[in-house]
């Protein structure tokens, strides 16, 4: 058994967090008493891979604690079924692993590797492991989860807790705990998750949903959202539209190198909030230009700048000069976006 720390913040110029830090335990002895007692359950373990070319394979495990002979075996498939008792032979000795000259002569010839298909002897010492990760200070999230692996996961059980600005806590076990997963979850490659999470005002769940795959064939129950918002009950859904907006007017920006560039301008007053609640209200700038600005130079997202969306200041949008305004606010924008992003003016030709 041995133990060791991970620092995730140490090579952080600045961490978002006072302390994040991986503790793990790695070859720990797994007890299993009641397989000790009465000695491994054998059954009959695999898949049935439906995609593509079929592919049935088939091993042995014990189905109290999880743990597989050495080596597990290669069944006939005809012969065996899914989560049948396995009654057949297993022999006493575990046959030493193929040398690295075969390996790279099967490598060579692309052949597979050969696979003992009879069972070898039960582990005399199976071991896990376990990690755990944590966060003080600053974490993403706010909320709770288990998972139940399959019979694939590295991860066999994990549990994590957010607590937001406090902190956060995330568990795993790897072969620790295939007892449970074998009741739970002991056939097909999806892991399954208990959720709850609250973020954008809302609380959201899932109930024993695949962890990787949402389908439309889910129960409506497996997955969900409601509003915690005390406001969003007694003052209605939060929401916003505009109630205003000028006539789209065209105008020329005048860059600093004195070039111009047509473009169209428009203003839009927006209002936000809650039926029965407090309003505000803001005005927003909506400009294009069909030949675009340029800002950057051999960019793959495009040299140009072809219009924008943002604020603009209430008291601008009542002036008589609010085209101009406009049209101001547009060349600083650019400007800091060629400083952003360090833009050189082609050289003349
Ligand atoms: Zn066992």
């Amino acid at each position: 058994m041995h133990r060791f720390t991970v620092d995730y913040n140490k090579d952080e110029t600045n961490p978002r967090s006072r302390l994040h830090r991986g503790y793990f335990i790695h070859q720990a002895p797994r007890i299993m008493p009641l397989c000790r007692l009465l000695g491994h359950k054998a059954m009959v373990d695999g898949y049935d891979r439906q995609y593509g070319d079929r592919e049935r394979v088939r091993w042995v495990v014990c189905d109290r604690c999880g743990v597989r002979p050495e080596p597990q075996g290669f069944l006939d498939a005809d012969e065996w079924n899914l989560g049948q008792q396995y009654t057949g032979p297993m022999t006493d000795t575990t046959p030493p692993p193929p040398s690295t000259t075969l390996i790279k002569q099967l490598a060579r010839k692309q052949l597979p590797m050969p696979r003992p298909k009879t069972p070898g002897p039960w582990p005399a010492r199976p071991t896990g492991a376990f990690g755990a990760e944590l966060v003080i200070g600053k974490s993403s999230t706010i909320g709770f989860g288990l998972k139940v692996g399959n019979a694939g996961s590295e991860h066999v059980l994990a549990a994590h807790i957010g607590l937001g600005p406090l902190g956060a806590l995330f568990i795993h076990t790897e072969r620790f705990g295939q007892g449970i997963q074998r009741r739970l979850n002991p056939t097909g490659y999806d892991s399954r998750e208990v959720d709850l999470a609250f973020h954008h005002g809302k609380a959201w769940w899932t109930i024993w949903g695949r962890r990787d795959e949402h389908s439309t064939s889910d129960p409506k129950w497996m997955r969900g959202n409601i509003n915690i918002n005390p406001a969003h009950y007694l003052l209605g859904p939060s929401s916003g539209e505009t109630i205003q907006e000028t006539e789209t007017a065209p105008t020329t920006v005048r860059m600093p190198d004195g070039a111009t560039y047509d473009v169209t301008v428009k203003l839009e007053k927006w209002q936000h909030g809650r039926p029965r609640g407090r309003k505000t209200t803001h005005w927003a700038l909506n400009w294009s230009s069909t030949s675009g600005i340029p800002t950057r130079n051999h960019s793959w997202k495009g040299d140009n700048t072809l219009g924008g969306y943002g604020p603009f200041p209430d008291a601008y949008a009542g002036s008589p000069h609010w085209v101009e305004l406009a049209s101001a606010q547009i060349a600083a924008d650019c400007m800091k976006d060629r400083a952003r992003y360090g833009y050189r003016a082609p050289e003349a030709a």
